[in-house]
């Protein structure tokens, strides 16, 4: 492994300007790149660049389908959720897209003490959350004990007994001997956006403060590993630069890290810029990607990087969602607010970070993920079994994302069902469960299900391989 205290930039920006411009494949080409991603083996950013450059809906109708099968065969039908918890909206930094950035005058401040932090946190366990992403700005009044305090307050957090499961973390970054006292803190991933990988354009954005530093963000998932954090999120603002460079240059990173760490990004968030208070560019998008495009970016992303999640958040429309959950998304928000506060304190000042594009409540997602035939998943097993980073990617590989997630995954199911449900989504719940563990090939996986669902409904709690 090398040690990264580095500051270099590791991405080679002229081969990553070239292969935006890529043109696209021609029909014998484009099914060899396809078949080559259905073996589950990934892409090389040369590949991706090419599918980037088609335009034509028969084509994109061919990689749709094959990111379709590559997602069902990885991950099969779970869906992951999570909620996000914002501690706090001071923030030194100046993003020009983001409603808490220091210059927005009109946003009312607030920094969640302890007690805000666990009532917030007791809000969303009792809708059913078990895994939680804890966000802020980056500013003086979030040190990195105040964050430390957070996570045990969240942690801490408890109603009939059920409790947050998982926190991953995604606050500015830190450098090595920081990451390592957050590791402390029994994170699950830390997760920092790049926003926009194209220097020029990163400098426009980011004008003042410590994040106007391109170089020490690129660099943050290096020194997050270097200090033993395992599994790492990296992620795009899509809308600040040509999607294709991000995508190539997103492909690269993770590529760097593999090289470096032997393990590459355990997650890729792809959010959009949406509108923020007090933000000329987030309603007037430099770059806008269509929903066309982001279809292809998801797919792509998909059969390039198979066994690296998809994060989805609730910037994202409820149509466009639904749809992208079959094309390559893993995990989701749900019921989500972007206060600090949002799910205990009374919201009636402006101070969220952006407009989410999904309003239903974590109980209306999980209907309507069970309409569609998806396993609603909880699951925090392999994260608590110790199953992360290379040693995740080296069970994913073989399919044990199936035989580990998809049980762990009906089993919170069954979980959330029994304690949250109404009674109609209870029933259709439970009959999906049935439909889904009928078929299960496997005897002995059949049957730890069908074992710990019966456990599940006579009160055990907490059950995962
Ligand atoms: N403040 C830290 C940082 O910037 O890394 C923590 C994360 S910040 C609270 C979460 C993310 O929100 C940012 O990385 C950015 O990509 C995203 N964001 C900010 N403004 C946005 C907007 N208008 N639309 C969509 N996402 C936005
Ligand atoms: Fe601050 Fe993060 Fe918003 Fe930038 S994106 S202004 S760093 S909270």
């Amino acid at each position: 492994m090398k040690t990264t205290t580095q500051t270099d930039r590791f991405l080679d920006y002229s081969k990553i300007e070239r292969l935006a411009k890529a043109t696209k494949p021609d029909s014998g080409r484009l099914k060899e790149i396809l078949s080559k991603a259905e073996k589950l083996n990934g892409l090389n950013t040369d590949e991706a660049a090419e599918l980037l450059a088609i335009t034509d809906k028969e084509s994109i109708n061919l990689l749709l389908k094959t990111a379709a099968k590559v997602k069902n065969e990885i991950y099969g039908k779970r869906m992951v959720l999570f909620a996000p918890l914002y501690a706090g909206n001071h923030c030194t930094n100046n993003c020009l897209y983001c409603g808490f950035r220091a210059a927005n005058k009109d946003i009312h401040r607030i920094k969640l003490n302890m007690d805000q932090i666990r009532e917030d946190a007791e809000s969303l366990i009792s809708e059913g959350h078990k895994r939680v992403l804890l966000l802020s700005g980056e500013s003086g009044h979030y040190p990195l004990s105040y964050t430390m305090d957070a996570i045990k307050a969240i942690y801490s957090a408890e109603v009939k007994g059920a409790k947050i499961r998982r926190i991953n973390v995604e606050i500015a970054p830190l450098d090595v001997d920081e990451f390592k006292t957050l590791k402390k803190a029994n994170i699950g991933t830390y997760t920092c956006f790049q926003e926009t990988y194209d220097p020029d354009l990163y400098k426009v954005y980011h004008p003042t403060g410590k994040k106007s530093d391109y170089d020490y963000r690129l660099n943050v998932m290096h020194r997050a590993m270097e200090a033993g954090i395992d599994d790492v999120g990296v992620g795009v603002l899509f809308g600040l630069a040509d999607y294709k460079y991000e995508v190539i240059a997103l492909m690269e990173h993770a590529a760097d890290l593999e090289a470096k760490f032997g393990c590459g990004p355990h997650t890729v968030s792809v959010p959009r810029l949406e509108p923020a208070p007090g933000s000329a560019i987030s309603e007037e998008v430099p770059f806008p990607v269509s929903d066309d495009n982001f279809r292809k970016i998801i797919s792509i992303i998909r059969i390039a990087m198979p066994y690296t999640g998809i994060i989805l958040s609730t910037r994202e429309s409820v149509d466009i969602r639904n749809e992208l959950f079959q094309y390559g998304v893993s995990q989701v928000s749900a019921g989500s607010r972007t206060t600090p506060g949002g799910y205990s304190l009374s919201g009636e000042k402006e101070n969220k970070q952006f407009s989410l594009g999904d309003h239903r409540s974590l109980d209306e997602v999980i209907n309507d993920l069970t309409n569609g035939g998806f396993i609603p998943s909880f699951c925090t097993g392999c994260y608590r079994k110790g199953r992360v980073g290379n040693d995740f990617m080296d069970l994913a590989k073989p399919g044990l994302i199936k035989k580990f997630c998809m049980p762990n995954g009906l089993v919170s199911y069954a979980e959330y069902l029994t304690d949250y449900a109404s009674e109609e989504l209870r029933d259709k719940g439970y009959a999906l469960i049935d439909e889904i563990t009928e078929n299960v090939q496997s005897d002995s996986v059949r049957e730890m299900i069908e074992k710990s669902v019966k456990e599940v409904k006579s009160g055990v709690r907490d059950i995962y391989l």
